[in-house]
């Protein structure tokens, strides 16, 4: 895509992206960052401090994407730094058993409503994953429903969306993707419960499990209608397929115990990552004891990690929680998430846009809302979105590059940040 701003990266981004194109497949080890759905080239960032990010060239940026989520608490706070300094001296991995396992354990029981049991991961695409081998070895069922736009890490079964329409069966979103297993899951458009019947009655003795993201944020921000996650838990319940939320992105940010908390809905399994991660690779699934006892060794569910429970990322996870917790950093997310809302909904007044937010996660949007799914959030006017982020990081704003993605507040983005920040955006939105 073109776009038609005077933002170049500096000279050592320039030189790093050169070098980076050459030995790395389309620079990246991640593809969103390749700056594809906004055009131009990617900055490289050498730090990241607080809502700051800077880049090679020393330029710095507020940082509105914070990791994709991780940086809860904005980028290296103290308290996650130190722990992981300290605790890396003791050693940088085991493959024994240590007590850090044991406290997290219990920190994630404690939060999470559902959740009775817990085992670690290194990623989010491999929690979700793993939820999905257990669901499938304990109902013996082979087919899984997610709905469009939903985003599950990139699990050969999960990469799939509808091809035409609710209930056709899915197609592969990527090349490798055996047509067999893509075949297995079935892709419904979210908030759309009728549809969702309709799977069910045609099939729902096949069904092992439901997948959402009880709050989608990967393909901008949008949420459930009221009663929507409970007609899926009922539906669920009645033809005996568990109900997996990924809160991969919702866990610990939208409350301590996720979405699942803020909605009142147990799933069966869930699926957790970044924020437990303290910006570490990290993830875990968890769910109701009878159903984790089905994995080995004390079951035939089989997974395994040689570095899953690893000392340093729990102790950055820990750590971030327990700051957290004792900040009560979600109610002050929420504090700043208002503040962000009421200075973007004044700048978009009158304009074909529309800003969606829960908690300290949001959207604007280049369309008239509202946005309930995927058909919704594609209607936007992407070449608007890529102008915007352009102009926004011409300015020292770093939005996520994508129209598809969510953005994410920190407690560190203080009012005064913020404040700030509106200031530029609603100027730029003035010419838009
Ligand atoms: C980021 C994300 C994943 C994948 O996590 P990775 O750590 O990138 O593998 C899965 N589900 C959701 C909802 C996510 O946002």
């Amino acid at each position: 895509m073109p776009h038609d701003s005077t933002h170049l990266p500096g000279n050592h981004s320039q030189d790093l992206w050169k070098r980076a194109l050459d030995l790395i497949p389309g620079g990246v080890n991640s593809p969103v960052r390749a700056f594809k759905g906004v055009g131009g080239e990617p900055f490289f960032v050498t730090k990241a401090k607080g809502f700051t990010i800077t880049d090679a060239d020393g330029r710095d940026y507020v940082d509105f994407v914070g990791t994709w989520g991780p940086a809860i608490l904005g980028h290296a706070p103290d308290c996650v730094i130190g722990a992981v300094r300290e605790a890396a001296l003791n050693g940088t991995s085991f493959g024994i058993p240590n007590p850090l396992e044991v406290e997290m354990a219990e920190t994630i029981c404690r939060l999470v409503p559902s959740v009775e049991k817990v085992r670690m991961v290194n990623s989010g695409t491999e929690a979700v994953m793993s939820c999905i081998r257990l669901a499938r070895g304990v109902t013996a069922r082979d087919r899984i429903v997610k709905f469009e736009g939903c985003y599950h890490g990139h699990v050969d079964s999960l990469l799939v969306k509808a091809g035409s329409g609710a209930l056709t069966l899915g197609q592969p979103d990527s090349a490798g993707i055996p047509s067999a297993l893509a075949e297995l899951t079935i892709t419904v458009p979210f908030n759309d419960i009728e549809a969702l019947k309709t799977v069910f009655r045609e099939g729902g003795k096949e069904i092992a499990a439901v997948i959402l993201e009880p709050v989608p944020a990967n393909a901008g921000l949008y949420l459930p209608k009221p009663g929507f996650l409970e007609g899926v838990q009922a539906l669920c319940r009645e033809y005996g397929a568990l109900l997996i939320f990924d809160e991969v992105m919702t866990g610990f940010r939208l409350a301590p115990g996720g979405a699942q908390e803020v909605f009142g809905i147990r799933p069966d399994l869930t699926a957790m990552g970044k924020v437990i991660g303290g910006g570490l690779p990290v993830g875990a699934f968890g769910g109701r004891r009878n159903l984790m006892d089905w994995l080995a060794p004390l079951g035939p569910v089989y997974q395994a990690g040689t570095l899953s429970g690893n000392p340093l990322a729990l102790t950055a996870g820990l750590a971030q929680l327990r700051e957290m917790e004792r900040i009560n950093g979600w109610q002050l997310l929420e504090e700043l998430g208002m503040l962000f809302e009421e200075g973007m909904r004044r700048a978009i007044h009158g304009k074909e846009m529309t800003f969606q937010r829960i908690g300290s996660m949001f959207c604007l949007y280049f369309r008239q809302g509202p946005i309930l799914n995927l058909a919704d959030a594609k209607e936007s006017d992407t070449t608007a979105f890529a102008h915007f982020f352009h102009q926004a990081l011409d300015r020292g704003i770093y939005l996520a590059p994508s129209q598809f993605e969510a953005g994410f507040l920190s407690t560190a983005h203080s009012p005064e940040v913020l404040e700030d920040g509106l200031k530029t955006l609603t100027d730029i939105l003035k010419g838009a």
